[in-house]
């Protein structure tokens, strides 16, 4: 089945949540599709799943809910689940929603390599593939460049554009990116406009555009740490950035500028950054930074993939820039516990890959600066889903956004009326 349908190219941009969203033409549910996608949301949730459970859960009779079952089985959204027993005291039919019901494509931006995959719609990743593109080509460079490979993807996987639920890309920061070489940017420009506007009309589905670091944070959550109600994701790589899921919704906070802990200043550090200001923790801790320190050392080091490199090697000097970066980031992070008591924050990136050292260096630096209560009870630890983290946090926003109750409801109006 196919849920694009109901999607317009033109439609207006929730700010407020994404950088850019393509909403739904929403239509009233008709009476006899009315609360299917919330059937489909209890089944994919496993919270009811035979057709006693649904009509106890929905207050509504088993033939309400029969109808809708039939609905979403002709549109393959549900199967039977399991083999039915024979014999006495048959157990009553369970439905379980089909992953494969469709698809998403979903991307991770990075300075250093893109990441392009396709999922289904449990945020399974069906294909994936490693991209290296320059930022600094631009934004057309870029679409382009998705444009090929989820083309590609499509064909590998043996789908076509009707299975397309939508589109997740997860961008590097906007100072990261005017820090590659482009000129300083409108904030949604790169991801509003341009990005959203052109795939949305090639592939005709709705595209989602975030921070990196906010997938990066949704994806380890949902798959890591599920009934987890606060958790900090520490991205540390070429520069520091964080992202904070609370009771299951990423924090984007006032002007999408939420988690740049890498521009908290640090005392005693001077270098101008990025951002225009001096001594932020990115010019002391960043992969970028480290770097620049080992090449002073007689290193001939460029990137934080290098850095990280050169540590696991345990080249002395780099093991120690790691672990420096790992306290000074510490100290920044225990300030953050002390406002926020989370229960698990996560490390990804390059540096947190350098080796054990760096993670000694933010425990010394919580257990030193962070409250005794904040610091015994959390668990920090690097992100367990690795490289694949921000591509399943992209596919996860798609499916949890196109298969929401309302839109299920509006996509069966709209087929009904035709
Ligand atoms: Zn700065």
């Amino acid at each position: 089945m196919s849920i694009q349908r109901p999607y317009g190219a033109g439609d207006e941009a929730d700010s407020n949540e994404q950088l850019a969203m393509a909403h739904a033409v929403m239509r009233i549910p008709s009476p006899r599709i009315a609360r299917t996608g919330e059937l489909l949301d209890l089944i994919r949730r496993e919270v009811a799943v035979t057709t006693s459970e649904l009509a106890t859960k929905m207050g509504v009779a088993r033939s309400t809910v029969t109808e809708r079952l039939e609905l979403l089985t002709r549109h393959g959204l549900v199967v039977p689940a399991g083999e039915r027993q024979a014999g006495r005291g048959r157990p009553p039919a369970r439905m379980a929603f089909n992953p494969r019901a469709g698809i998403t494509l979903a991307a991770q931006v990075g300075m250093s390599g893109t990441l392009v995959a396709v999922s289904d719609l449990a945020g399974e990743i069906l294909w994936l593939t490693q991209v290296q593109l320059d930022l600094a080509e631009g934004r057309d460079a870029l679409e382009t460049m998705l444009e090929k490979q989820f083309t590609a993807g499509l064909a590998e996987v043996g789908e076509d554009l009707s299975r397309v639920h939508g589109i997740g890309i997860g961008m590097p920061g906007d100072i990261e990116i005017a820090a590659a070489g482009n000129a300083a940017q409108d904030p949604d420009d790169w991801a509003a406009h341009l990005i959203s506007r052109r795939l949305q009309g090639v592939f005709h589905c709705p595209v989602f555009v975030d921070r990196d670091v906010n997938y990066l944070a949704l994806g380890e959550q949902r798959v890591s740490w599920p009934v987890t109600n606060m958790m900090l994701s520490v991205k540390a790589g070429t520069v520091i950035v964080c992202g904070l899921v609370v009771d299951g919704k990423v924090v984007r906070a006032t002007s999408g500028l939420f988690g740049e802990i890498g521009h908290s200043k640090v005392a005693g550090a001077d270098a101008p950054c990025t951002c225009g200001g001096r001594g932020c923790l990115n010019t002391v801790a960043g992969g970028a930074a480290l770097a620049a320190q080992l090449r002073e050392q007689g290193h001939d080091v460029h990137t934080a993939r290098e850095v990280a490199q050169l540590a696991k090697q345990g080249v002395v000097a780099a093991v120690q820039a790691v672990r420096t970066a790992g306290v000074r980031i510490g100290e920044v992070v225990a300030s953050a516990m002390n406002l926020l008591n989370p229960e698990v924050i996560t490390v990804w990136g390059y540096l947190a890959d350098a080796g054990d050292q760096f993670l000694s260096g933010m425990y010394e630096a919580i257990y030193k600066d962070a409250l005794p209560g904040a610091a015994n009870s959390v668990v920090l630890e690097r992100s367990r889903l690795g490289d694949t983290a921000g591509i399943r946090g992209a596919a996860l926003t798609v499916i949890e956004h196109t298969l929401r109750p309302e839109v299920v409801d509006s996509y069966f109006t709209a087929l009904a009326e035709g």
